[in-house]
């Protein structure tokens, strides 16, 4: 057969769902035929199946679902494929793969509570909002049997399980979508199926048990996810030779810490604050000065304390039960709550002012009481902490007094870092607990659940970061799957020209590159003491302008064309978000707290102090130095990828069919706009423009040979293939015989089917 060369277009973002795409083929094929079913665009864009009753000149009449009639441009329509394709378990399947195809496939399915589609090697999951009778023993057992093979994480898990002993690799699921997705859930379902194989030696309950630990103090009530995961998470998990599971380690990334301080209204901070309020057993709520939930600053400002459907105080019993089981001694654990607590009173230390310049001193009331308590400091310690800072200026030490809106910084930086340290610490000790030391010998599944892409009507630079590392993503992405491709072909023998691809090289670049990439430019206007977030954005503007990612806006805002789209960043706060600043004081302060954890928290902080940015960072002597938030961010990144670099990957995209949280709703906009932000419509373009439909010799043979006209009885299954392609006069350039396997352009199969179906 003459080989062709599938030339494959830039991976631009689809157009306009009404625009006829080109990209999209085969529509030629399709002609409005009577009877037939297409799809037309109502006047909330929504797509609609429906029938052609009649076609005049340019005009089609067409029936919809609900019988009403309709007259529509013929060339507004979009062919749907035959009734036999409806609700396919892999889009790879469907003869036509446009956007209302592809998303009508998915919500046949999510009717059906199939939530789970493949998309060739991605697995798609729409968030069911309820209860689905698609987990257990049972389930799980037919997919490790293999009675069972439609799309589910569970046969995602079992590829990445046999494919671990098989080819002797580590293996990751990598798990993204928007907030309230199902990211976290899928993630927790992947890792019981792993639990349920590897186990048997206890320790993968101990693992599954860090669950709720992590999600008590990393998850809370957002206005778009009761249970939204604050930080991102990589769980490796280790296998023995004999493939049990034998310990795991935690790598989190980017807990949002303003949230302790701060937070939106409807929302509440982290869950811990809230179970232990509402949990905690009379004795340790005395010996903690207790408060309820709605009495303390910090969690008032919101006005939201509980959550629908759930029980704070029975969820501390399972936080702390879980705790037990990941061997976090009872001490340990009576520390942490002290740390909890007494940064919820932090929340409550009140200053009075004591001269005209406005300088203040705490007001030693119950708040700062119990803090030094808790903290294990006198009040006076303390107040020099939240009140006075040493500086060193003309190098002579000098002692400034603080504002009342310096010493409130002061403060809910104290608790905030505090905060953090805290969860820091707690991952520590899980990974100590569960680390299975030297005695590793053998491989492990690693699950990614990160946020995904994120393009808000304001960005700030928590978006900046998170958008940054989904390019990263993409990229990955983007490699491994035109990998997979191309050597499924080179396998074979097919001629497939070395692929050109465009991926996302140029946005990383524009993020990376030194000295003038974004973040050199906001590290290094993080040192200046006079910078600002107006003199940051303008300095982006006069070094990036011709950059074709980047594109300066008005004021303080920038603009970067991400491969999901175009997001505009507003610079408000990123200078100080990326320094992130606790002064030297504060950590000097809790060095000199009597109780435990303060003083770990801060020889950590000293110790992490040794990688010092350029001595112009410190805006004062005293100051402490430290790698940036962003740098940090980054050199994470970097790890996280070269570690997935050396596994084979499994991706799993999840999708949120609507915002409510609610079951049974599917609202095709939003659905879209997440398929092409995670890639899902790119990858079955990208399989389109090749030869998506794979056969064997012997299966072609067998299926359609006996729809010769001549005998071949004897011959072999590549001749029978050969003889049926020519006898149905299917054009060179629409196939391609490879050694094992037969090739067909989209469609190909459609005739062949026919004329058998007809036949039997
Ligand atoms: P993400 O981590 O992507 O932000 P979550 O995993 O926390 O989202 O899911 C949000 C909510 O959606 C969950 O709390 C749960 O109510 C629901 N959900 C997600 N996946 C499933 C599922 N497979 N079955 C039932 N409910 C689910
Ligand atoms: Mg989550």
């Amino acid at each position: 057969a003459a080989a062709t060369t599938p030339r494959r277009q830039s991976p631009a973002g689809a157009g306009s769902p009404s625009q006829r795409d080109a990209r999209w083929g085969d529509t030629s094929s399709y002609g409005a035929r009577k009877k037939h079913r297409v799809f037309c665009q109502l006047p909330n864009s929504d797509w609609a199946l429906c029938t052609v009753i009649t076609t005049s000149g340019d005009d089609s009449v067409l029936k919809l679902p609900e019988g009403k009639v309709l007259r529509l441009k013929t060339e507004s329509l979009e062919a749907a494929n035959p009734e036999i394709l409806d609700g396919v378990d892999d889009l790879m399947q469907l003869s036509y793969l446009s956007e209302p195809s592809v998303l009508y496939n998915l919500q046949y399915r999510y009717t059906q509570d199939l939530i789970y589609t493949k998309a060739g090697p991605v697995l798609v999951a729409v968030n069911p909002f309820k209860k689905v009778p698609l987990y257990g023993n049972e389930y799980i057992d037919a997919y490790r049997n293999k009675t069972k093979d439609s799309p589910h994480v569970y046969a995602i898990a079992d590829s990445a399980l046999r494919e671990m002993k098989r080819d002797e690799v580590n293996q990751s699921i990598i798990i993204s979508g928007e907030s309230g997705a199902g990211k976290t859930e899928t993630a927790k379902i992947a890792m019981q199926y792993l639990a349920s194989l590897g186990g048997g030696g206890g320790i993968e309950y101990e693992i599954l048990q860090t669950n709720p630990i992590l999600e008590a103090f990393g998850n809370a009530k957002t206005l778009r996810n009761d249970n939204s995961s604050r930080f991102g998470k990589l769980i490796e998990i280790h296998f023995s030779t004999t493939g049990r599971i034998c310990g795991a380690m935690i790598q989190t990334f980017l807990l949002e810490k303003s949230r302790v301080v701060q937070c939106a209204v409807g929302e509440r901070s982290y869950h811990i604050f809230y179970q232990l309020c509402a949990g905690a057993p009379a004795s340790l709520r005395d010996k903690l000065n207790m408060k309820k939930a709605d009495e303390y600053k910090y969690l008032k400002q919101s006005c939201c304390y509980s959550i629908a459907g759930v029980d704070d105080a029975q969820m501390f019993r399972t936080v702390t039960e879980a705790m037990n089981i990941v061997h976090i001694s009872k001490e340990d654990q009576d520390n942490v709550f002290t740390m909890v607590s007494a940064v919820l009173w932090l929340g409550d230390v009140s200053f009075t002012v004591i001269d005209n310049e406005n300088h203040v001193e705490i007001v030693v009331d119950e708040a700062a009481e119990t803090v030094a308590r808790l903290l294990g400091c006198s009040i006076e310690d303390l107040n020099l902490a939240l009140s006075k800072r040493h500086m060193k200026v003309n190098n002579e030490n000098i002692v400034q007094k603080l504002t009342l809106s310096q010493a409130i910084d002061t403060r809910d930086a104290l608790a905030k870092s505090l905060y953090a340290s805290l969860f820091e610490w707690l991952v520590e000790q899980i990974n100590k607990s569960l680390s299975v030391g030297k005695r590793r010998t053998g491989r492990s599944i690693s699950i990614l659940d990160i946020y995904g892409f994120e393009s808000f009507d304001r960005n700030s630079f928590e978006q900046f970061c998170i958008n940054y590392a989904n390019e990263r993503l993409q990229q990955h992405f983007n490699r491994h799957l035109f990998k997979l491709e191309q050597e499924e072909y080179v396998e074979d023998g097919i001629d497939w020209a070395k692929v050109e691809f465009e991926d996302n090289q140029n946005c990383l670049n524009l993020f990376e590159k030194k000295p003038l990439g974004l973040l050199s430019l906001l590290d290094e206007e993080s040192t200046f003491p006079n910078a600002t977030d107006l003199t940051f954005a303008n300095k982006l503007k006069q070094h990036l302008n011709n950059n074709s990612c980047f594109r300066g806006e008005r004021g303080k805002a920038f603009a970067v064309r991400h491969y999901a789209g175009e997001v505009a960043y507003d610079t408000s706060g990123f200078l100080e978000k990326n320094r992130d600043l606790l002064h030297m004081d504060s950590i000097q302060f809790l060095a000199k707290c009597k109780s435990s954890l303060p003083q770990m928290f801060a020889s950590k902080m000293l110790s992490q102090s040794d990688n010092p940015l350029p001595v112009p960072y410190r805006n004062s002597a005293a100051d402490s130095q430290k790698l940036s938030v962003a740098m940090k961010f980054k050199g994470q990144l970097f790890q996280l990828m070269q570690r997935l670099e050396s596994t084979t990957p499994h991706f799993i995209r999840c999708i949120k069919p609507n915002n409510l949280q609610l079951p049974a709703i599917y609202e095709q906009g939003l659905v879209l706009q997440q398929l092409k932000c995670c890639g899902v419509l790119e990858v079955v373009r990208i399989s389109r423009s090749g030869y998506p439909t794979r056969m064997t010799h012997q299966k072609f043979a067998r299926r359609y040979g006996f729809l010769l006209l001549e005998d071949v009885a004897s011959q072999d299954p590549l001749s029978v293939s050969v003889a049926i392609l020519h006898q149905f006069n299917i054009l060179p350039e629409m196939y391609q015989v490879g050694y094992t396997k037969l090739f067909f352009r989209t469609g190909q199969i459609g005739k062949l089917e026919d004329t058998r179906n007809r036949t039997l």
